[in-house]
């Protein structure tokens, strides 16, 4: 069998694996030919034959010719036998895990980082009424909050136009740099409960997806734009690489992966895409916005990193969260479920380690890169190599992909 048809039969057993011990598949979108979908396995190997058959594939994957194609399909090898050693119930402390997947080593960030980022906070919302700091915080998210039944109208009201928005943006700041142009279906937004995460992009294939937001969970009215953008630079990314897919017949781009080291740059590339865009949020209320966004971030995870690594329990998290972060309780409570060990079910909890890829991303990888193409004036070279080559969107592969930069 060839390279690719044998990478998505193991992807799908691997698939099967994932869904049956965690409740959450690792093939997250899938575009290539229908009767080679991983989606469609339902049964799958032991572990130990799943492990020695990926350790065939990756000997097979370093014949691949182009040197970044072989190092980006040889490193999502590696993290998906990590993820077959954790699900099977090899005891892989987090620390171990995430390096494994992702190559990040989890740290704490020390309380004078988290005070830093919480006097940016202090100065950002010195004009807003409050007797301190957390006060002025906790009145200002109140106010400015977007939930439930609202959340719901919104997403089925204003949100399409201003998606139209950010479409438009996106064909001024980063389109007009290609000479080809990529099919879009557009996207469908839907609302759903009782996820552990905020907002996701279902790409769905024939270049379309479904964006879905929680209800469950809380926005704010200022910075909802910014989701909204994430997730639809989720969206176009996908439209690139089903393009790239279906024309080179390439199937080992067909399955969209959860847990590699793509993650990482989907994940801080889609938290750079407004500043791609240059997408302004509310004037007033943009610097507060970003102060908050850093402190919530470096909160969030070290809270992971309690619950994990210092076995420290959810309500004694939650109440860290509230705390440092200025949220209200039972919001910190909520959003703990993307990093807690186990899911209500007793399940591993497939998302624990993945709340390493946006910060990350973000700070080390994609913005820095970004930045400098913009001071070298090659933000033409920098689009075109994070759109069209779909091999440089690993961390694996992206200082060399963007060694022109
Ligand atoms: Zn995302």
């Amino acid at each position: 069998m060839a390279f690719g048809e044998e990478y998505l039969r193991l992807l799908g057993e691997i698939n099967d694996l994932t869904g049956e011990v965690t409740g959450v598949t690792i093939v997250d979108a899938y575009f290539g030919p229908e009767n080679l979908s991983p989606e469609k396995t339902k049964r799958h190997s032991p572990p130990e034959k799943l492990l020695a058959n990926l350790d065939v594939l990756i000997a097979e994957a370093k014949e691949t010719e182009d040197r970044l194609r072989r190092i980006a399909i040889i490193s999502d090898i590696e993290s998906i036998r990590v993820v077959v050693r954790w699900l099977s119930g090899e005891d892989i402390p987090y620390k171990r895990l995430v390096e494994g997947i992702f190559g990040i080593t989890p740290l704490k960030f020390g309380q004078r980082e988290i005070s830093r980022a919480q006097h940016a906070v202090d100065d950002a919302s010195a004009k807003l009424p409050g007797s301190d700091v957390a006060d002025r915080i906790l009145r200002w998210r109140e106010e400015n909050k977007i939930t439930g039944d609202t959340l719901k109208k919104t997403i089925e009201t204003d949100v399409a136009g201003r998606t139209k928005q950010i479409e438009k943006l996106f064909t001024k700041r980063i389109f007009r740099y290609f000479l080809v142009k990529v099919e879009n279906r557009g996207i469908i937004y839907k609302t759903v409960k009782g996820e552990p995460w905020g907002a996701y992009n279902y790409y769905q294939g024939n270049y379309a997806s479904i964006n879905a937001f929680n209800i469950d969970r809380t926005f704010n009215k200022h910075s909802l734009i910014w989701t909204v953008c994430h997730e639809y630079e989720h969206h176009v990314a996908n439209l690139f690489k089903e393009k790239i897919c279906r024309e080179n017949n390439w199937l080992d781009l067909a399955a969209v992966l959860l847990h590699t080291k793509r993650s990482i740059i989907d994940e801080g590339t889609a938290n750079c895409a407004r500043d791609f865009l240059h997408l302004q949020s509310d004037e007033d209320s943009s610097e507060l916005l970003e102060s908050l966004r850093d402190l919530g971030t470096m909160v969030d995870l070290n809270a992971a990193y309690m619950q994990n690594v210092e076995g420290c329990d959810e309500k004694t998290a939650a109440e860290y969260k509230a705390s440092e972060a200025f949220l209200p309780l039972e919001e910190a409570r909520k959003q703990l479920a993307f990093s807690r060990p186990l899911t209500s079910d007793g399940k591993p909890n497939f998302w624990k380690p993945y709340i390493y890829t946006y910060f990350f991303g973000r700070r080390d990888y994609v913005l820095p890169t970004f930045q400098k193409a913009q001071k070298k004036d090659k933000l033409r070279e920098f689009f075109q190599t994070l759109y069209l080559n779909p091999y440089s969107r690993s961390t694996s592969t992206w200082e060399s992909a963007f060694s022109n930069i």
